[in-house]
């Protein structure tokens, strides 16, 4: 009778997709708000997060707690349940007949029929994590009837919604407050500081950081209004957050102007995306900075390689400068909210005299949209193509063995952003025969080391890796820990039971995470993963009847070391 895994049937009933986005028509009001009162936000469509754009709208708990009712925010079916230790943690997807899916992140309970169906399916699976998809007839639901309890799974720092939008065809994510969704936002967004840069050969640099003073209410100033660049062409950054109704929150905001000599030169609003864009995210801010400072820059020019869709206009926001007698460029900044109330700043540009500043060293030129290999010694690389936003100076050098089979290769710099992994393979040497299942690839940055995984090649070890940085070849003998948090050998009176696992090294790159499997009695039985404590959870169930019970954890890290824990226990 259920489909799973099958794929999502395709409604006949859609509406046109010009009316997407559009609120001045009747799309506005196609969907009601998931909770029944007024509402709080703590993040915006288009927030920049780590690596990614925030694809929904963070809506708080009303009282800091989980538990809370969450309501169909229209007529529909279940589509899609997805259960995860990170992400969205237990999450729903509701497909409705105007062509949209609503998105519910971080969910605590489901309703009651939606738990039963769940269950049966992990213990069908012998699967803590799931995926799936289901037909129009499974659960269908109607406007207002209640889903699902607000919750704090998966990636989430506190209780609150992640409510999403989306074109069911397309998959592209919608910014919730263009369909009826309202949030009270009376404040203007704040505007925090400017960062100025030059170019050469299209390669862009910092030039400075400058302060910023708030005036009156919405009004922005330079110390000093006149801005020498010592470039033929300026960009422009701005550290801003938005601020809604008596909130000290800092949140996206929804666009920002460029206007140069009062005709707007650079635009972006935060309407749309798809998920295979997300990570332009890391070229749309200052990505460097961010690395190093932890501060967020929108950048008011696009890079080469930002094939991001939000820009409304061609022009790459570049200002040209004319020489330095020839007169001033007039810059005007607006920064605005979904409800329109908006900051600006204005400013002027002007070209200095003096020699350029120079690009930052490095060896080898790597076009952006050209793919790169390079071997050097016990080390290669390829780069395919637009894996950069832009030309790069390629740095590469090598320090000494640190408890490891090669030296440590030190590809460029981790605060140049990348689209998508490269491959990395590095040759060790000294290693033992035996060993060889344990050698991974490991990036070092500072005291920390994290395994990206590896798969022998001939003599080289090779992997995929998302970020530059420091590697070398290291060995994971170390089996993870298996550590009782909530478990004793009288279980009489707990409902569930709790263990930590951790390992000797994190994952990234082709590095797979801990697997882990738990047996009462050799039975296989669902133990729900919290990846940000590391936590296990088995709740007790009907399943585990009154008397002596054994029980078995085993865990596997990414080496195929293994950890098993058992023990006898009374229920
Ligand atoms: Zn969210």
């Amino acid at each position: 009778m259920i489909g799973i895994g099958e794929k999502v049937e395709t409604p006949a009933y859609r509406l046109p997709i010009e009316h997407v986005g559009d609120p001045s028509n009747e799309v506005a009001a196609l969907f009601s708000s998931p909770l029944k009162r007024a509402i709080s936000v703590s993040g915006t469509f288009g927030e920049l997060r780590s690596n990614h754009f925030h694809a929904g709208l963070d809506i708080k708990s009303s009282n800091g707690q989980v538990g809370e009712p969450i309501y169909a925010a229209a007529k529909g079916y279940v589509s899609r349940i997805k259960i995860s230790a990170y992400g969205y943690g237990r999450a729903l997807y509701l497909t409705h007949p105007n062509g949209h899916t609503t998105v519910y992140g971080h969910l605590d309970r489901f309703m009651p029929e939606l738990e039963q169906y769940i269950d049966k399916e992990h213990y069908k699976r012998q699967r803590f994590e799931l995926d799936l998809s289901l037909t129009a007839t499974t659960f269908p639901v109607t406007q207002g009837q209640i889903i699902a309890y607000l919750g704090n799974t998966g990636s989430s720092t506190g209780p609150h919604l992640h409510f999403e939008v989306r074109n069911s065809m397309t998959e592209e994510v919608l910014n919730p407050l263009e369909f009826g969704i309202s949030v009270k936002d009376t404040d203007a967004p704040k505007i925090f500081s400017l960062k100025v840069y030059g170019k050469q050969q299209g390669i862009p640099f910092p030039l400075m950081t400058l302060p910023v003073i708030n005036k009156i209410s919405s009004r922005f100033e330079l110390e000093q209004d006149t801005i020498l660049v010592n470039s033929d062409f300026a960009g422009m950054a701005i550290k801003t957050y938005d601020q809604s109704f008596q909130s000290s929150q800092r949140l996206g905001v929804y666009g920002i102007k460029l206007f140069v000599d009062e005709s707007l030169q650079y635009e972006f609003d935060m309407n749309t995306f798809s998920f295979d864009q997300m990570r332009y995210s890391n070229a749309h801010r200052d990505y460097e900075e961010q690395s190093k400072s932890r501060q967020v820059y929108h950048r008011l020019f696009r890079l080469a390689g930002n094939k991001l869709p939000i820009y409304q206009k061609k022009d790459d926001g570049w200002i040209s400068l004319p020489g330095s007698t020839d007169g001033l460029r007039r810059i005007r900044i607006e920064v605005y909210d979904h409800e329109n109330n908006k900051s600006e700043i204005k400013l002027f540009l002007k070209r200095s005299d003096g020699p350029p500043k120079s690009l930052p060293g490095g060896s080898q030129l790597v076009s952006f949209d050209q793919p790169f290999s390079m071997q050097k010694g016990e080390v290669k690389i390829d780069i395919p193509a637009n894996r950069l936003y832009t030309d790069t100076y390629l740095d590469y050098s090598t320090q000494a063995k640190e408890n490891s089979y090669s030296l440590v290769h030190k590809i460029h710099d981790p605060s140049t952003p990348l689209h998508r992994s490269y491959k990395l393979a590095i040759k060790p040497s000294g290693l033992p025969a035996n060993l060889m299942k344990k050698a991974v690839i490991a990036s070092i940055s500072g005291n920390s080391v994290s395994n990206q995984g590896g798969k022998w090649n001939g003599d080289w070890l090779e992997t995929n890796v998302n970020s530059f940085g420091s590697f070398a070849v290291k060995i994971d003998t170390i089996p993870p820990t298996i550590k009782p948090v909530t478990f004793k050998t009288d279980m009489t009176k707990n409902t569930y039971m709790k263990f930590k696992i951790s390992d000797n090294f994190g994952v990234s790159g082709d590095a797979k995470e801990l697997v882990y499997d738990a047996y009462i009695d050799g039975q296989w039985i669902l133990m729900e993963l919290d990846s940000r404590n590391d936590v296990i959870t088995h709740r007790f169930d009907y399943r585990t009847k009154s008397g002596k019970h054994s029980l078995r954890i085993q865990v596997k890290d990414d080496r195929g070391n293994t950890k098993t824990f058992v023990q006898t226990f009374l229920k």
